[in-house]
């Protein structure tokens, strides 16, 4: 497995250099080419988030945690409740969430379908899909870059796949393969990611 910090670096630079290029050339308003590079480097992370110890699922965590419990607390605090009451509710609201994240790393294996190339073409749909309200040159250009951060992310995992013993003889990691692939170990994950992909092509290019 590359290194995170190669990733986070690798990443950042390819989601600048192509939202940099894709705002240059297309119709994207200054003040949101940071969403278009936030939704590269997110779209260059996001494969790793099936590794239970990786950086980029401590930020999610962090980030969702933070949110969810902030958003309980502003709203008990609007509706005046004492103060044990809030923080029954705040426990409660961290819990579900480590619960949710528990499942999360229970149901999820490193190097299965979250590093593949489907699920690379789902986060760039969901991209779309979430930069929609922006526009539809925002929009494409951020599927456009989330696609192509998330392929050079599994590129960069095959690449380090490769040994080169001596500096010239190149020796296959028994992790080659696993992330530039179409298909994982599990049939219903693999049936799953693909059916989700095929969802939000409907739901992006043919619904009307
Ligand atoms: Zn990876």
């Amino acid at each position: 497995m590359a290194g995170h910090k190669t990733h986070s670096a690798a990443g950042i630079a390819m989601a600048v250099l192509l939202a940099g290029t894709t705002a240059m050339v297309g119709s994207i308003p200054h003040a949101q080419q940071p969403l278009l590079l936030a939704c590269g480097i997110a779209a260059g992370l996001a494969p790793d988030l099936d590794s239970d110890t990786s950086r980029p699922l401590m930020i999610l965590k962090a980030g969702v945690g933070l949110a969810v419990v902030g958003t309980v607390l502003s709203d008990c605090l609007n509706q005046g409740l004492p103060q044990a009451e809030i923080a029954v509710r705040a426990g409660v609201a961290f819990g579900l969430v480590t619960l949710l994240f528990v499942i999360f790393t229970r149901l999820t294996v490193h190097r299965g379908i979250m590093h593949s190339v489907p699920f690379v073409g789902l986060w760039a749909l969901l991209s779309m899909q979430a930069t929609r309200p922006f526009g539809p040159a925002l929009s494409l250009a951020a599927g456009l870059v989330a696609l192509a951060a998330g392929l050079g992310h599994l590129l960069l995992d095959e690449l380090w796949s490769i040994d080169l013993k001596g500096g010239l003889v190149p020796r296959l990691k028994s992790t080659f393969g696993t992330a530039f692939k179409f298909w994982s170990g599990s049939l219903l994950a693999t049936f799953l990611c693909y059916a989700a992909l095929v969802a939000m092509l409907w739901l992006h290019f043919i619904r009307p």
